[in-house]
């Protein structure tokens, strides 16, 4: 019966691999045209200071496929990358977020992730120089979020580039801390404003030893080095309230918003009342 159920289970692995193989090509074909046809578009969630003031959004790229419905960015980022067009992509991303910034109070921030692509290409800063000036906003209502992976390599132009952005008062957070290729020596070297600490730790915070120990340790190696701290994934009022305690400068995470359409962002603001984490009742779904 093993036997049998190998050989099953074989043939239906195989066959399955082909199916996605095939959805992959096909994926790959319909992202050269889906930016044409208007399927792909921004969520935002928000950023608070807490306890509930929203200070910007995080710009979250999404894909309404006309056959296989919304494709999260985790699967066709890794495509369109492969495929040579996550530089166009991204810098319509950073089009978009910046006039969408535009349309909230002028102290609230965008804040942009970046593919190793879009550093690759070399054109970055002048990018992200026309991009800020087409549409008009201030370059300190521009964050851009990068993960350890895009330091891995040409770690000196990278520098230099960090640099420019961080000359032209564009602020850089290093997304997802901890998780991959963590080196201090990036922490001393690269300008970063800020540091998200990564959902994984923030999952467990209120019964893991180790998660509270690291994420107390990395609030104090930020604020020690001049930089905030951001924690995301933030999903109970567990969570937020230790992180508070703890001195965590912003929270980000669906106890606080869900990414949103950028039409119903202003309506947010709007409605986010100055009361405190705890104590607000429709707002927060999760409480
Ligand atoms: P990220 O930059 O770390 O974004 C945070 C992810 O966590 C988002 O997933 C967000 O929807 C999700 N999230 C936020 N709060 C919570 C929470 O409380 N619980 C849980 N379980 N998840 C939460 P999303 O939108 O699927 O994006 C995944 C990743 O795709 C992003 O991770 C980012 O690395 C990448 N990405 C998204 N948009 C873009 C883009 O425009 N350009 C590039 N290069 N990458 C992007
Ligand atoms: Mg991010
Ligand atoms: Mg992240
Ligand atoms: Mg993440």
């Amino acid at each position: 019966a093993a036997k049998r159920d190998g050989r099953g289970c074989a043939r239906i692995f195989n066959r399955s691999m082909l199916l996605l193989l095939e959805q992959r090509e096909n994926l790959r074909r319909s992202l050269r045209a889906a930016l044409a046809h208007g399927e792909l578009y921004l969520e935002y969630q928000p950023i608070f200071r807490p306890p509930s003031s929203v200070v910007g959004f995080e710009a979250l790229l999404r894909w309404h496929h006309p056959e296989f419905g919304i494709i999260p960015p985790s699967v066709f980022i890794p495509i369109a990358e492969a495929d040579g067009i996550m530089d166009h992509i991204g810098r319509w991303v950073l089009e978009q977020a910046c006039r969408q910034a535009r349309t909230w109070p002028s102290w609230m921030t965008v804040a942009v992730n970046l593919s190793p692509a879009q550093f690759l290409s070399g054109a970055l800063t002048d990018t992200v120089a026309q991009v800020i000036d087409a549409v008009g906003i201030r370059a300190d209502r521009l964050e851009l979020e990068i993960t350890e992976t895009v330091l891995l390599e040409k770690t000196v132009d990278n520098l230099d580039t960090l640099n420019t952005l961080s000359v032209l008062g564009i602020r850089i957070s290093l997304d997802d801390f901890g998780t991959r290729y963590s080196s201090l020596s990036y922490l001393k070297n690269f300008p970063f404003d800020t540091l998200k600490i990564d959902q994984y730790f923030i999952d467990d915070l209120e019964t893991d030893q180790k998660s509270q120990a690291i994420v107390r340790s990395i609030i104090g190696l930020a604020h020690g080095l001049g930089m905030s701290v951001t924690a995301e994934g933030v999903e109970t009022p567990g969570q937020a309230s230790w992180l508070i305690e703890e001195d965590c400068d912003y929270l980000q995470g669906y106890l606080l918003g869900q990414p949103m359409a950028g039409e119903v962002t202003r309506d947010f603001i709007r409605r986010s009342a100055p009361t405190p984490v705890g104590t607000t009742g429709g707002r927060n779904r999760a409480m």
